[in-house]
């Protein structure tokens, strides 16, 4: 089987089981696990902040950094399809409780005009306060869509000119760097808070970091352990992202290589897959599924009407190759 229903599929390498296994470790509760002490430092380091936090996923990342900037009962403005308004289950509103209004953008992109449109930080006693704006790059449900970094410097100038803060949930951020060649600390820049992953492409087995200020960390760490996410012997896992480091985001070139080779043979322009995602859009999308995975080729339905493909670290070029071969047969066959 040939598994593109998502980047998380990936398993660890044998080399970065090997790193795992000679990790030292310490309590990270007391931080004294060095191997986490260094992965934070250097994730800090990476995006031009102070500080960062190593957590379990990348859900708690975000809750952690966005409820740094948004209190009870405050809001933050997002794009419809964020993973932070869809795909966390309600954790902001549950466990932070503050509220979210979003704009739509196909592309997931930053519409400044109508951010600016709903963004109502003092409507005194009548309405919810925001108190933050967050963004997605890349954007996972857009299909792995860049934000530009010029639109991103233009809402980071906006944002300053108005006095509201920026989370960024750079879930797959290293993707976008290594697209666009931008510099990871140019959309360390843009963000006051970020959330970023190294369980996706990057192919660790877990965790995912916040970045942000000293006493944002500080406080996060704190956040962390309240909600069970603080974790002992965990250099163990914090080795794997170092490894990851080390050798797996510049081969991230070749998953948008696979990518747009996959996009091609459903019959999707190449040149709208900015990286690792491709969503096919397809009246038949159940179809599509089954008749793939006949041929040895997983792919996820998004909704009735959609299927996702996702190039990873274990997607070779011999398997990206085989895999757009069967999907050109699945694809050919007409829909209905
Ligand atoms: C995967 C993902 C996350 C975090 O997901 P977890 O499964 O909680 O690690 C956050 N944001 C985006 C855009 C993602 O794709």
């Amino acid at each position: 089987m040939i598994d593109l229903r998502s980047d998380t599929l990936t398993r660890p390498t044998e080399a970065m089981r090997a790193a795992m296994a000679s990790a030292e470790v310490g309590d990270d509760v007391y931080a004294e696990d060095p191997t986490v002490n260094a992965l934070e430092d250097r994730v800090a380091e990476l995006f031009g902040h102070e500080a960062a936090l190593f957590t379990p996923t990348g859900s708690l990342a975000n809750v952690l950094a966005v409820r740094s900037l948004v209190g009870a009962g405050q809001e933050v403005l997002c794009e419809s399809s964020a993973h932070i308004a869809r795909a966390e289950l309600g954790a902001h509103g549950a466990i932070t409780g503050l509220t979210m209004r979003t704009w739509t953008h196909p592309r997931g992109q930053v519409d400044l005009a109508a951010i600016e449109h709903l963004f109502a930080p003092d409507m005194g006693p009548f309405f919810v306060a925001t108190a933050a704006v967050s963004v997605e790059c890349t954007h996972n449900f857009a299909g792995g869509a860049v934000l530009p970094i010029d639109d991103l410097t233009s809402l980071r100038a906006w944002a300053d000119g108005v006095g509201t803060r920026l989370h960024m949930d750079g879930a797959r951020i290293w993707n976008a760097h290594v697209a666009t060649g931008t510099p990871l600390t140019e959309y360390g820049a843009i963000a006051d808070v970020m959330a970023v992953c190294l369980s996706k492409g990057l192919g660790a087995p877990v965790g995912s970091l916040m970045i942000g200020g000293r006493d944002a960390i500080a406080e996060a760490r704190v956040w962390r352990k309240r909600l069970g996410g603080g974790m002992r012997q965990v250099g163990i896992l914090a080795a794997a992202g170092l490894h990851a480091l080390d050798h797996h985001v510049e081969r991230l070139a070749e998953d948008h290589e696979h990518a747009r080779l996959l996009a091609e043979a459903c019959g999707v322009d190449p040149d709208t897959v900015d990286t690792n995602i491709v969503v096919v859009e397809r009246d038949d999308a159940g179809r599509f599924v089954a008749a793939a995975a006949e041929e040895g080729v997983r792919v996820a339905p998004v909704g009735p009407r959609a299927v996702r493909l996702v190039t990873h670290l274990d997607v070779s070029a011999e398997d990206a190759r085989r895999a757009a071969a069967v999907l050109r047969r699945v694809a050919a066959t007409p829909a209905g």
